[in-house]
């Protein structure tokens, strides 16, 4: 039996955040991984994804350079180099997770699948572990839908797609969130057919409806086909081809084949394997229950990231990780505040999003919701760049209190930080709109459409006085 203060189970954003925190802090803490440390976004999400992504810009840029007087000629896609280059990726980032570095800080890196056997015990391949604190980060898997026939089909997921061997001609994707649209505009770049299948009525239904509709509208000018409102009832495979049926809302029938198909509708907590009611963690359907600072229903256990549902991106492991770790280790317990949290969707263009979209304020605060736009197509630097697509969206209340920001376009994944740390410090719209950008930048973008707030003031008396003063 080996005794620490911490045992953290799953080696991925949340448990390295935790294991590294505590160690610094002097604890004794044992990280048991069952497969490799980096997890989901080093291994088959984040990283591979982005730099999948980046392949197909350089392949759309090369294609499209003729525009500003470049040719290239024709652009051919070597899809090996493709996957090296994904793969030297996450070789050049893996040793930020290693477990060569996490011994270095101390922590004490075990091998093997853990399981719970009773409170405050676990055990990982015959080992028995003891701590006071214990921590569950074991992540999130794809979630595959119950649909007649697709467990007979070999399908790809995300933990499939970066290591296939073949690009497809065809790829038909289930689902248009963010990891279906990623990776279809990324293999629809590379010269792959996409067709993507989506039941709701609306790709990527937590964005503002608005910037989603037009993103929609840039994939399909690309090529990108996506039905929406189509429900996937029966999925079969003949011949290398693999075949969907779907229903839309009205009745009539959708089909769409191809030679791969990707299943990516969402995502499930990693639980099973855990016992974690001998431990007396209570589950639910998002996973871990966990209460506001991350207590799960047993005391002295805590669970951070995807495994507890809600914002699964990596940002907010790291967030709940850091939070576990004040709970775990300190007086004076303090909530997780999910208020002002940002996320993209890396397509090209980006689809960066913080706090309330228009409809969820409009929800809340009723007429005293206000939208400021500023389109990127004639802003001068996205001219120049010929980068046109789309536009800043703020959403304040009547008096200028930022209650949402939303931006669709080149970069918009680095311009929506400062709209968030602006809603984080309480920074209203009429001081982004009075504070000096550098021209020409796209961040002219946030301060332009602040300014559509200030302008708004300039009405009634204000209006009046200033035409006195102007002119007398
Ligand atoms: C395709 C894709 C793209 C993404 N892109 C982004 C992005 O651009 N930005 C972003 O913020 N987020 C992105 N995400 C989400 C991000 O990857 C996750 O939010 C993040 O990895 C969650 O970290 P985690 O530590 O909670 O879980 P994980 O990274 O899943 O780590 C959990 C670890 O626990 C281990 N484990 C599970 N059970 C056990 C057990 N019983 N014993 C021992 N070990 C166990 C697993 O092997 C795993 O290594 C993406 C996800 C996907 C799928």
């Amino acid at each position: 039996m080996s005794e620490h203060d911490l045992i953290v189970i799953g080696g991925g954003a949340a448990g390295l955040v935790t294991s590294a925190g505590a160690a610094g802090l002097g604890a004794r803490v044992a990280l048991v991984e069952q497969a490799r440390l980096g997890g989901e976004c080093l291994w088959n999400g984040c990283v591979p994804s982005k730099a999948l992504i980046a392949c197909g810009r350089a392949a759309n840029d090369a294609r499209t350079a003729s525009r500003f007087g470049v040719h290239t000629g024709d652009v051919k896609i070597d899809f090996a180099r493709v996957l090296e280059w994904v793969r030297e990726a996450q070789r050049r980032i893996e040793p930020h997770d290693s477990p060569d570095r996490f011994r270095s800080l101390g922590v004490d890196v075990i091998a093997g699948t853990a399981r719970f056997t009773g409170e405050r015990t676990v055990q990982v391949d015959g080992r028995t572990l003891r701590a006071k604190r214990i921590v569950v980060a074991t992540g999130s898997k794809p979630a595959v839908p119950p649909i007649d026939g697709l467990s007979e089909v070999p399908f790809l997921t995300n933990e499939t797609i970066f290591s296939l061997e073949h690009q497809p001609r065809t790829l038909l994707i289930l689902g248009a969130g963010p990891i279906g649209l990623e990776l279809a505009q990324a293999f629809a770049r590379l010269g792959t057919t996409v067709r993507v299948l989506e039941s709701g009525a609306h790709l990527l239904p937590r964005e503002d409806h608005e910037l989603a509709e037009l993103l929609g509208a840039r994939l399909a000018a690309e090529g990108v086909e996506i039905t929406l409102d189509a429900k996937v009832e029966r999925v079969s495979h003949r011949d290398g081809t693999i075949r969907l049926d779907a229903k839309r809302g009205d009745g009539t029938g959708v089909t769409a084949e191809g030679d791969a198909l990707l299943v990516a509708t969402g995502r499930a907590s990693n639980v099973a394997s855990l016992d974690l009611a001998l431990a007396g963690v209570a589950t639910g359907p998002q996973g871990v229950v966990v209460d506001d600072r991350l207590r799960t229903t047993a005391a002295g256990v805590w669970a951070a990231g995807d495994v507890t549902g809600g914002l699964r991106f990596t940002h907010v492991a790291d967030y709940q990780a850091r939070l576990v770790l004040r709970n775990a280790f300190f007086p004076l317990s303090s909530a997780a505040d999910y208020r002002v949290v940002p996320w993209v969707t890396f397509t090209d263009p980006e689809l960066a999003h913080v706090g309330l979209t228009e409809r969820e304020a409009r929800d809340r605060h009723g007429d005293s919701v206000r939208i400021w736009r500023r389109p990127f197509d004639d802003m001068d630097r996205a001219i120049a760049d010929d980068h046109p697509h789309g536009m800043v969206k703020l959403v304040t209340d009547r008096k200028g209190k930022l209650l949402g920001g939303h931006v669709l376009g080149y970069g918009a994944g680095s311009l929506i930080g400062e709209i968030t740390l602006a809603m984080k410090q309480g920074v209203s719209a009429a001081v982004l709109g009075n504070t000096i950008h550098a021209y020409p930048t796209y961040p002219e973008a946030i301060k332009q459409s602040a300014e559509g707030y200030v302008k708004s003031r300039f009405t009634g008396p204000v209006r009046t006085v200033v035409r006195w003063m102007v002119r007398r």
